[in-house]
């Protein structure tokens, strides 16, 4: 539950963006009704307002609040054992967010079976909330996608994924929380 934490501002944002949308229409004939101008959120991510604000902690912490894959994968570049992921069968609607931080990651919208045994994704929710970089480790050329919050280690992303962006973003599930859309209050399908 450590995430919601990190979720308050969010559903807070989210909430007092919608507090505004919904407006009484009248009509001579019929009581008020509360017609909802609510944009449509189906599968669309909360967004986090503003820039990302860094977050920067000492491994101890990280070690005191990520159980040990987690540990390993977010904060030691580790890799999870593929077809291990729970996440992996996770059909619903919802958000993917970070392990570590809880900033949304990922939408269950852009989610596809890509036969590797890890969660893939072809788009992020955003691309400012990925940081993605080189990484020549064990002889190949890949770019290693982190969070754009806290610099956990997600996995990385290859040109090899379906339209329509044709990238194949290749996430340990242990670096993920998934956050189904019933617990959005104000998203709505
Ligand atoms: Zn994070």
């Amino acid at each position: 539950m450590r995430y919601l934490l990190f979720l308050l501002p969010v559903l807070l944002f989210t909430t007092a963006c919608n507090s505004q949308s919904k407006v009484a229409v009248t009509n001579s004939d019929e009581p008020a009704v509360v017609e909802d101008l609510t944009p449509n959120y189906k599968y669309a991510p909360p967004e986090v307002e503003g820039v990302i604000e860094k977050i920067e902690k000492p491994a101890s912490y990280w070690k005191e609040v990520l159980d040990a894959k987690s540990f390993n994968v977010l904060r030691e570049d580790g890799t999870e054992r593929s077809f291990t992921s729970p996440l992996l069968n996770e059909k619903r609607a919802g958000i993917f967010t970070c392990g570590g931080c809880g900033l949304p990651l990922f939408s269950s919208s852009t989610k596809f079976k890509s036969g590797t045994g890890w969660p893939s994704f072809y788009e992020p929710i955003n691309p400012a909330y990925i940081k993605e970089d080189v990484d020549v480790r064990y002889g190949m050329r890949r770019v290693e996608v982190s969070c754009a919050r806290c610099d956990g280690h997600q996995g990385h992303v290859f040109p090899d994924g379906p339209e329509p962006t044709g990238l194949r973003y290749c996430i340990n599930g242990v670096s993920l929380n998934f956050v189904p859309m019933e617990d959005f209050p104000e998203v709505r399908e």
